[in-house]
């Protein structure tokens, strides 16, 4: 068979085209229909009534949007007793049944566009092109694991050889996975992992974060109505205690993590402490990204992939762009022409298409933010600001920041916001700047500006990241063409979206058999 990662038959989600009025009129439509409904995230366990309930708030307007009833630890235990016992058949389906299942659950996303993008925007505060970017990367996971789970788990592959003897290798599912996902894509990184543990045959303990159980219990429903079963895949709503729970019980056999470093360092800890079952852990961390930029860069195409690096989302993409290099001697020229488009983005409500910036997840986020622009006023870096307008007066809104400093070492961690950093750097130090950005220890994303064949070059051979992107912005890669991940404390790789991704979720077994 085909590598999966070039399966003819993979479709990529459709999306909605929002330049076209045509597709753009329905939607707006089915969104205001959806704008009514009063969602509730619950673990797919136990009766509701008497139990204890939180709110979730909009980061917009602070108003309540849904609520969610988080897991308790007897919850908890019963979900891993549950999807324990579940998993040997899930397992024995096989890959072909287990794809046509994701297929399924990957057409009922697209179908329910509407209702995603509505909970994205409520509860996420994510603008309606990024809320559709969201649906549509979450639609490609499914698919893309789905080829993956076929290819993979089918027939067994022999292995010629020396001994004489036949020799098969079967790929299995390891038992059960925990998937533990960050809020700034409520959607797409609650479904990968997801979806990738199901297809090599794991049952799923998914666990979205505190602050976006409401999209995350509404695409569990749609798995459970494609014909995923509900003890193979299900919701465990709650806090970082919840995470802490589930990784700490020696039942579980993987956790797939994403969200910051320093959360999945103490998961790793957790892991290692237990007794029993050794538990294995995928994690894809933050990033310290930086974009440089040389006096070969066509100044207009730099300062449209800055902006949409540094700003689009609120900048909280974890491959945003944190830290321009801008060379010395045209630094003037293209801070100039940045801070022009920089003074025109338009802060506020996400759901109006004008916006560009939108609001941060919640108060946490904006008081960490704003404590770091002021340490830095206070030391004396450049600060540029917008202006916040009257609308952002509810919300968790941070204004968009440009702050001038000497190297990327004056920043102690990533900032997940929209702050940009700008450093200017002399002709002929690339190694330094190179050593400065592997210095932090970070190795997510790192863009070049450059035409020159061998600043290329060098570049992609001395620095330490996982997605490397030329002349482009680095947000938004595409599942199955461009794989996402980092290394060293950017995360444990495999690549998400990548050909590796889903044998790391399986256990190997061989039989060998003399005739
Ligand atoms: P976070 O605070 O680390 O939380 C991530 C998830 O872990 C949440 O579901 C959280 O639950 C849970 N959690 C917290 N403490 C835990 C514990 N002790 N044990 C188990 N789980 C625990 O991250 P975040 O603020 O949500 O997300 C932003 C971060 O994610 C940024 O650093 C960003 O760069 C990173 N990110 C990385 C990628 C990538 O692909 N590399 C992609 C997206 C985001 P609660 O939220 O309920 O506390």
């Amino acid at each position: 068979p085909l590598p999966a990662h070039i399966y003819p038959n993979r479709r990529n989600s459709a999306g909605v085209d929002l330049a076209d009025p045509l597709a753009l009129a329905p939607l707006v439509e089915d969104l205001e229909h959806w704008r009514t409904d009063d969602p509730i995230a619950r673990s797919t366990l136990r009766a509701e009534r008497d139990r204890a309930r939180t709110d979730v708030h909009s980061p917009f307007s602070g108003r309540v949007v849904g609520q969610c009833i988080p897991a308790t630890s007897r919850d908890i235990d019963l979900a891993i007793a549950r999807a324990v016992a579940a998993q040997p058949t899930w397992d024995a389906l096989g890959g072909e049944a287990r794809a046509d299942l994701l297929l399924a659950a990957s057409d009922l996303l697209e179908e329910n566009t509407a209702r995603l993008l509505d909970l994205c925007e409520r509860e996420a505060g994510k603008s309606l092109p990024d809320a559709v970017l969201e649906v549509r990367e979450a639609v490609d996971f499914l698919r893309y694991y789905a080829c993956e789970a076929r290819m993979l788990f089918g027939a067994p592959q022999p292995l010629p050889g020396p001994t004489g003897e036949t020799n098969l290798l079967r790929l299995h599912g390891r038992g059960v996975f925990a998937t533990i996902s960050p809020w700034n894509f409520p959607l797409a990184i609650f479904m990968g992992p997801t979806a990738a543990a199901l297809a090599a045959g794991n049952s799923v303990l998914a666990k979205p974060a505190e602050q976006t159980p409401l999209i995350a219990a509404l695409a569990i429903d749609l798995c459970h109505q494609a014909g995923i079963p509900t003890d193979v895949l299900q919701l465990v709503p709650g806090d970082g205690t919840v995470g802490a729970a589930l990784t700490s019980d020696p039942r579980i056999a993987g956790v797939a993590f994403t969200g910051s470093t320093g959360t999945a360092q103490k998961i790793n800890r957790s892991l290692a402490a237990r007794e029993g079952l050794i538990g294995i852990l995928i994690a894809e961390t933050g990033g310290q990204n930086a974009m440089i930029v040389d006096s070969s860069a066509l100044p207009e195409q730099v300062t449209r992939d800055v902006i949409a690096a540094a700003f689009q989302s609120a900048g909280q993409r974890c491959s945003a762009l944190r830290v321009l290099y801008l060379q010395e001697d045209v630094a003037d020229t293209m801070l100039t022409m940045i801070k022009g488009a920089f003074r025109a983005l338009v802060v506020g409500d996400p759901v109006d298409l004008a916006t560009d910036v939108g609001p941060v997840i919640d108060e946490e986020a904006k008081a960490k933010l704003e404590a770091h622009v002021a340490e830095m006023q206070a030391a004396g870096f450049p600060v540029t600001r917008l202006p916040l307008p009257e609308i952002c007066k509810d919300g968790h809104f941070v204004a968009p920041t440009i702050i001038e400093i000497g190297s990327i070492l004056d920043l102690d961690e990533e900032q997940f916001g929209p702050v940009l950093h700008v450093v200017r750097y002399p002709v002929g130090t690339m190694r330094q700047v190179i050593d400065d950005i592997n210095a932090t220890g970070y190795g997510l994303t790192l863009g070049l500006h450059s035409r020159i064949a061998e600043t290329r070059a060098f570049v992609e051979a001395h620095a330490r990241v996982g997605n490397f992107y030329v002349n482009r912005n680095q947000i938004g890669a595409v599942v199955g063409s461009q794989p996402f991940g980092g290394e060293g404390l950017s995360g444990t790789g495999p690549k998400a979206g990548g050909p590796h991704y889903v044998t790391r979720f399986a256990t190997e077994r061989v039989t060998t058999i003399d005739t």
